[in-house]
């Protein structure tokens, strides 16, 4: 069994991990038949849940918080830790579905608009030949009790959920218990990205640790959302 060491970022457990060590103790839970759930850590969220205790408590909770934001990064850098690299939601559901479609291991879609949706199925069979896509649900305008009822039924090993943060985790959390399944990982706008509804930022901004911007750019009403948390955020790496 793999030890995920962690890291305490203003109150959530990070780990300090590669995408290599992830994904090989990801493969140990499926093999093991553990039940797992990954969460991508980001400053926006860091600071709803130090207004919200118990999403506070229910990210702590999950089994794999991941380094997705770049000021995970700079927080850690900050104050001698040692967390080096982002492990990015994005390309971690990629690595997975390589995983899958190399382990002959299932997937359901959870989330995102039908079209963003169908048209990630596609992109996500071109690029992974093999991949076994055992069902997908839009994230809008359905039961609860209903989609859990589907997904069961579909019996798929991962279930990538695209609901938008926090509600994809809380959906998670509620209903991990009664989905028959290994890994569970929200997602946030990955399948905006993987259907080409959004760009990805260039990796020269990605390297240089842009990507918030190129985010902000395409979609400008993330800045709403985030200028009400981010400045906190700074503001508190450097008050620690
Ligand atoms: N979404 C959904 N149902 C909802 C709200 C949002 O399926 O009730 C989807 C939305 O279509 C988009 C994703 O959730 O694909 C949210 O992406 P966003 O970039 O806002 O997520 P973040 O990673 O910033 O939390």
């Amino acid at each position: 069994m793999i030890v995920m060491e962690k890291e305490n970022v203003f109150g959530i457990d990070v780990c300090i991990t590669s995408y290599e060590k992830i994904l090989k103790s990801l493969n140990d839970d499926i093999i093991n038949k553990k039940k797992s759930f990954v969460v991508a850590i980001n400053p926006e969220k860091i600071m709803k849940a130090r207004k919200n205790t118990s999403l506070m408590e229910l990210l702590n909770n999950a089994d794999y918080q991941i380094a997705d934001g770049i000021g995970i990064i700079y927080s850690s850098r900050f104050r001698h830790g040692k967390i080096k690299k982002r492990v990015t939601g994005i390309d971690l559901m990629e690595k997975v579905c390589y995983l899958a479609s190399e382990e002959n291991y299932s997937i359901f879609l959870y989330g995102a608009s039908d079209d963003v949706l169908s048209e990630t199925v596609n992109v996500l069979k071109e690029k992974y030949k093999s991949i076994k896509i055992v069902g997908k649900i839009s994230g809008y305008n359905r039961k609860e009790n209903e989609i859990v009822r589907i997904i069961n039924n579909s019996k798929p090993d991962i279930l990538f959920v695209a609901l938008g943060s926090p509600k994809q985790e809380y959906f998670i959390f509620k209903n991990m218990k009664k989905i028959n399944c290994k890994i569970f990982m929200g997602v946030g706008g990955s399948f905006d990205v993987i259907s080409g509804k959004l760009k990805r930022a260039p990796v020269w901004m990605q390297r240089c640790g842009l990507e918030w911007l190129f985010r902000l750019i395409q979609n400008p009403k993330r800045i709403v959302r985030q200028i009400k948390l981010i400045p906190f955020f700074v503001m508190s790496i450097f008050r620690k």
